[in-house]
Order: C-alpha cells, then structure tokens, then sequence
C-alpha cells in the first residue's frame, strides 16, 4: 500500500503514518522527495487492511493499493487454471462448456422439449430458474419446488446436468438435492450470506458478475466461496449496467482476457441477458468464444414467443442449432472445441 502525503505535510505527520504502519506490524520504505513524501507500506497482509486507516490521519493526500484484495481468486494463490467437473464434464480444459436452455422452468413439456433441443445441439448442461429473481414482486417468480421436481425429472430422462439459481441462503439446502450446479444471479453477487452458506455446502457454484461490480470486486466475492473450501466454483459474465441501452446490458468482453490474467477460475459467459435480443447473442456468443472464455449460459425456449420470461432474449430450437453450427469452427480456430 503507498500513502501519499500533501504538499507541506509535517515531519509530525509523517511520523503519525510511521508509527501507525509500526502498531499494525508493517515495514515501511520513506521517500522523502522535494516537496512530497510517500510511505510504502510492506507486509503480507495489507490487502485486508481498509485503506481509510491511514486515509484519515492528518496529511495524508491520498492511500493506494498495490495488492489486489481478492487472495484465493488470484493467480499469485494458484497460478495454474482450475478446472471444475461436473459429472465428467470438465468446464476450464479444452472443451467450450455450452449451458443451455429456459430462463425459468415453466412446465414438464417445455422443459423436456428445452432439454431434448439443447442436448441434440451439443450443449453439455441444461440450464432453467426454479427461483427467479424478478425486479418486481408481481412478475413470474417461477415454481420453486415444482420447478426443481421437474429439473430433476428431466435430468433424469435425459442425463444431462442441470444448474439453477439459487436466491436465499435458506434454500441452498433444497435446491442442492435437485441442481448440480447452484447459479448465483448477478443481483445476489454481493449476498454475503448467499455466498458462505454455498460455500459451506461445497457444491458446484456459478457466480455471476454483479450488474454494477468491477471484476476486482466480483473476484472478492469468489473469495467467499473460496474461503469456505468450495473449489468447485465458476464465474460467468453477463454483462454490466453503462449508459449505453442498445442492448440490456453493456457486454464486457475485456473482462474476459482479465479474468483469465488475474484468476485460475473457470469463467463462461452469458450473452443472453447481456443482449436481450435474440437477434444479438449469436455474434456476441461467437465473439465470447474467440476472446478466450471457457464456456456459454445460452437462453433457448422451445417457443419463446410463449416465454414466461425474457422470451425476447431466448433462442429459437433452429436458431440455437444454426449457433452451435457456426461456433465449432470459432472454437477450433482457437484451440478449443464444442
Ligand atoms: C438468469 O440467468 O436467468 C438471470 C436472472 O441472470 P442474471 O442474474 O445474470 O440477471
Ligand atoms: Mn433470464
């Protein structure tokens, strides 16, 4: 961490920073420039410490972090990638890891119609909300129970992995009899109840980006996760919130190449609820490939004309096909295949 003194700070000053890095059991390195001075702070634990605790002493001008404060996200923890399997599935090694299908579960028929669809097109997982998590408490909020009974049935018959979302640190029990996978929305990223409760439970985790989180941030949230000993997490981008409103949400392709530079976690990409248009996610699922991420959580409704929600975003059974089709390639091209 480096503190940054004002113009004119004192020797009284500077001691006051000196001496409060010493209480805390810091070294220090002063540079005493011509008219400025800065403190480098040095240890091994100044990423849990706040910023604020030399921010307020007297002249100081402004404190900096060098460390990330995400630990067990980062690659200076692990350097090599981490690799989660899910029934023989491995998301993080060659193979683009395709999660597909309802936003929500709506009925036995459209889901097994959804799971037949997907698998036939080489999606691995089959993906559909129990619990939604809608802006408003008079929309759809999805079958809960009946709609995990249904996801388990489909697994059955079709022995294909299901993920699914799960929005209270109460249901994590519930919803880990049924799902392979426990789906963390982007509005429950910073649920830091959510998050210790999934990690306790050990059971495999798709964390989402917050809609308005920096990466450094939705990284620290993995660290909840982590520091329970759940391994078997994966993150997914899915687009943030910017003041662009052409599409549902701005997505951040960069964020990409930077998670993989900063974190040995698996990480898919979800271009469904970034585009919310199905006439966008195909070009942005194919740019999402090329950029380097490990896996797609696709939206795809046997007729979303019919959707209970984000129809308007879900593909089509022939335009998930046609998809599928055109990322074999892209993904050979990249060294990886579907
Ligand atoms: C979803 O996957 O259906 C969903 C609600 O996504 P997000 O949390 O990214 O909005
Ligand atoms: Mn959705």
């Amino acid at each position: 961490m480096i503190v940054e003194m004002g113009t004119g700070a004192t020797p009284e000053e500077i001691d006051g920073v000196v001496q409060r890095a010493k209480s805390l059991g810091l070294d220090i390195q002063l540079n005493l420039g011509t008219d400025k001075t800065v403190v480098a702070l040095l240890g091994s634990n100044t990423g849990q410490l706040s910023t604020d605790i030399f921010a307020v002493l007297p002249g100081v001008e402004k404190v900096a972090r060098i460390m990330k404060p995400y630990k067990l996200a980062s690659r200076e923890v692990k350097a090599e990638d981490s690799v989660v399997s899910i029934d023989g599935i491995e998301v993080g090694g060659k193979r683009i890891v395709v999660m597909a299908g309802p936003c929500a579960v709506e009925s036995e028929e459209q889901l097994m119609a959804a799971a037949s669809v997907v698998k036939k097109n080489g999606a691995c997982i089959l993906r559909g909300g129990a619990f939604k998590p809608r802006t408003s408490p008079f929309s759809f909020q999805g079958l809960e129970k009946a709609g995990l009974e249904l996801l388990a049935k489909t697994r059955e018959q079709f022995n294909i992995p299901v993920v699914t979302e799960v929005v209270s640190s109460h249901d994590v029990g519930l919803v880990s009899k049924y799902a392979d996978i426990l789906q963390v929305g982007a509005r429950n990223m910073q649920n830091f109840a959510l998050l210790t409760e999934i990690g306790k439970s050990k059971h495999t985790v798709v964390l989402k980006r917050g809609l308005s989180a920096t990466v450094t941030e939705w990284l620290t949230a993995a660290d909840y996760l982590l520091a329970e000993g759940n391994n078997q997490v994966i993150l997914c981008e899915r687009g943030i919130r910017t003041f662009e409103d052409s599409t549902r949400f701005s997505l951040d392709i960069g964020s990409i190449p930077v998670v993989k530079k900063f974190s040995h976690l698996p990480l898919i990409v979800d271009p469904s609820h970034a585009a919310g248009h199905y006439s966008l996610v195909p070009a942005m699922a194919k740019a999402i490939v090329a950029a380097g991420a490990d896996g797609l959580l696709i939206e795809v409704h046997p007729n979303p004309k019919k959707a209970l929600v984000d129809g308007l975003q879900s593909l089509t059974p022939s335009d998930f096909a046609r998809l599928m089709k055109e990322l074999r390639p892209i993904a050979k091209s990249v060294g990886r295949y579907i």
